[in-house]
């Protein structure tokens, strides 16, 4: 592997970052007046850490790797935007994603003015490594990867990704929102073998912080560096950052044993439900369905107070419904309405 930082753009590469107030004395206590801040104590009169130093700190401990290898975003959104504006030329680089997959990877190259290569999983919504490879050529800065996959559920082969990460000169970015639904256990723990990995994780699924805001990537630290001295300073504001350090103490094992048994137990009961023609084997906490009149199904739930996702307009996904998987009630709910839109 060539050196990572011959993949940045130039503007980037040669970047000298804002130095905020807080870079220049790091000291915890004494009288603050170097940022114009308010001096009054409101709980957030003070700017936040720009480097989430303790946030970090205790999500390496959780995941095992180095506080220097992550980065925390305003979302996984966050990440996947600063990949582009690190390491793509606007009108010049191109990106490779592998559809039907996240809609963000696509809006995030149209933003970006970055052309977006989309090949299409093969049958079952397989992944074909020389499919992905052949669709890149010697611009080609991104490949993104989502496994477990949104919309269909499944995750693909380590091998697979592992073959795309040895054979690509660019970079691979590896979305594992899905990751703690999966049976499998992710390429967080081999990160160190691969300069070129990207991982995506988020605190918005299996952690229950959606409304928080706060997005992972891990990597390389040349890589890390990068994404810090391009994003906003304060990207992530105190108050996330600290309700996130709380809810880093809940224990989520109970949870997550309780969505894949649910997750079970619906693909069961939604095999016997007459208006589903297929079910797509699944990694994550929604499931795939294929039904015969997409559009009337989902309206009729939602005539049941029940919203699902229509995702059958999109290619390769045609007659498709994606169900979350909920709480036991709201799940009995959802069965229960869909047996009695057979009985119609
Ligand atoms: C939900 C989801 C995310 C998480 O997005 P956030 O911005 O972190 O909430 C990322 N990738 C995929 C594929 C998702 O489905």
């Amino acid at each position: 592997m060539k050196n990572i930082k011959t993949l940045f753009r130039k503007n980037i590469a040669g970047l000298a970052p804002y130095s905020t107030a807080r870079d220049e004395y790091q000291g915890a206590i004494g009288t603050y007046l170097d940022a114009n801040e308010s001096p009054y104590d409101t709980d957030y009169n003070r700017y936040p850490d720009p480097y989430q130093k303790k946030l970090k700190a205790r999500i390496a401990q959780i995941k095992g790797i180095d506080p220097g290898k992550i980065f925390a975003g305003n979302g996984s959104d966050e990440a996947i935007d600063l990949a582009f504006r690190v390491f793509c030329e606007p009108r010049i680089d191109n990106v490779v994603t592998i559809a039907p997959t996240y809609g963000m990877y696509r809006v995030a190259a149209a933003i970006n003015d970055v052309k977006c290569r989309e090949v299409q999983l093969g049958v079952g919504f397989s992944l074909d490594p020389a499919v992905v490879l052949a669709a890149t050529d010697s611009r080609t800065k991104l490949i993104f990867i989502c496994s477990p996959n949104n919309p269909t559920g499944n995750s693909f082969d380590t091998e697979d990704i592992v073959g795309i990460l040895e054979a690509f000169a660019g970079i691979v970015v590896l979305d594992e929102a899905y990751i703690d639904f999966s049976s499998g256990r992710g390429l967080l723990e081999r990160l160190g073998e691969f300069q070129n990995l990207i991982i995506l994780q988020t605190l918005s699924k299996a952690w229950g912080m959606a409304g928080l805001r706060l997005g992972l990537a891990f990597a390389d630290e040349e890589i890390i560096g990068a994404f810090t001295r391009v994003k906003y300073p304060y990207n992530i504001n105190a108050a996330t950052q600290k309700i996130a350090l709380q809810q880093l103490d809940n224990n989520i094992y109970t949870q997550l044993e309780e969505i894949k048994n649910e997750r079970r137990a619906m693909v069961e009961k939604l095999g016997k439900c007459q208006v589903i023609q297929r079910i797509y084997p699944s990694d994550a906490n929604f499931i795939l369905v294929k039904v015969e009149e997409p559009r009337r199904i989902y309206n009729l739930l939602i005539d049941s107070g029940i919203i699902v996702r229509d995702r059958s307009r999109i290619e390769g996904c045609e007659g498709c419904l994606r169900i979350t998987v909920g709480r036991p009630e709201e799940n009995k709910k959802l069965i229960d309405a869909l047996n009695s839109i057979a009985e119609q």
